[in-house]
């Protein structure tokens, strides 16, 4: 339990409710910051304003996934009141204080390491980004559907990269019956496509292995699908680019070529928010819990 365990909120979107849930029926005491339009209440949770004195007595400040942007705004779906962190904040946080976000910008980062305050950043761990992978899957296949005529079973379906989201994203369609092309760079890699029944081709070799596709998805986070790859593709393959922006796809030279390429970022917030809350709800709880129960060693 987080009996005694002090949590500020500040901002966030449908997926922090997931979390806000969670941390409250562990019995923290919660502060909610950027939710006074929320019709939802949660047991436990107490609205507050963006103050310094707030930060003194807190253990944990959860921000949304994308923490801040470059000059410390947080954006909040349920609030119309600007929400910024700013440097006199995090001076006041306890130091055994951590803060938690998705992915932080190099705002964040700086301020976190100048006050010595621990930064998790949740998307750079591995649990996080494959249970992520289950609802971008999900979200592409549906954009997949969307934008084909055609269906998956029997598709060629080329998946660039073969790590977290690529490795999901080709079983996930070898389920359902498409013909799947697994493009890599390392030999183990190759191997384990090969192993799991795809078809593997390292992607020095990519011109060679798109002349069938009818679907490619990118998860390679670096111009990959480049005018000379898409030149060597059917004008019927739809590009799904899954990578962070800007994507791996040379979405100009696709768009005058007349193949559609679409860049679909944050897939798991937007198809599955409420199971997206829950893989941060859970992953987060579990840490705040390790550390008051060190906290508690400790004392
Ligand atoms: P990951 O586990 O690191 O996988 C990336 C894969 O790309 C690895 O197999 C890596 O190979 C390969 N790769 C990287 N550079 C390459 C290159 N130049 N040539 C060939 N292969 C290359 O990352 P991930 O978690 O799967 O995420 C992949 C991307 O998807 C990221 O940009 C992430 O932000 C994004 N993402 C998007 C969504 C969404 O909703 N659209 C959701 C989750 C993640 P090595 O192992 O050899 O390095």
């Amino acid at each position: 339990m987080l009996t005694g365990t002090q949590i500020a909120f500040i901002g966030g979107d449908a997926r922090t409710l997931e979390v806000i849930q969670r941390l409250t029926e562990l019995d923290a005491i919660v502060s909610l910051i950027g939710f006074d339009n929320l019709k939802q209440s949660f047991v436990g949770a107490a609205h507050t304003e963006l103050t310094e004195e707030l930060f003194t007595e807190l253990d944990a400040v959860l921000l949304p996934p994308v923490g801040t942007d470059d000059e410390g705004y947080v954006e909040g779906v349920f609030t119309s009141k600007e929400l910024r962190l700013l440097p006199e904040h995090i001076a006041r946080l306890p130091k055994h204080a951590k803060i938690y976000t998705g992915m932080a910008k190099p705002y964040l980062k700086k301020l976190c390491s100048t006050h010595s305050i621990t930064l998790v950043e949740l998307f750079e761990r591995d649990d996080v980004a494959i249970y992520n992978s289950i609802p971008t899957a999900e979200g592409a296949l549906l954009l997949a559907i969307q934008n084909t005529d055609i269906t998956i079973h029997g598709a060629v379906s080329v998946v660039l990269g073969f790590g977290r989201t690529g490795a999901t994203m080709a079983r996930t369609l070898q389920g359902l019956g498409a013909k799947v092309l697994v493009g890599v760079r390392r030999n183990e890699h190759f191997a384990r496509a090969y192993e799991m029944g795809f078809q593997p081709f390292y992607t020095s070799e990519l011109t060679k292995h798109v002349g069938n596709a009818d679907l490619l998805f990118n998860t390679i986070p670096s111009l990959i699908v480049t005018g000379e790859v898409i030149a060597a593709m059917p004008p019927r393959t739809v590009i799904i680019d899954l990578a962070s922006k800007p994507g791996g796809t040379d979405f100009r030279f696709a768009e005058r070529r007349g193949v559609k390429a679409i860049l679909a970022p944050g897939l798991p917030g937007i198809v599955a928010p409420k199971t997206a809350g829950r893989i941060i709800a859970s992953v987060v709880s579990q840490l705040i819990m390790e550390d008051t129960q060190k906290r508690r060693n400790e004392a």
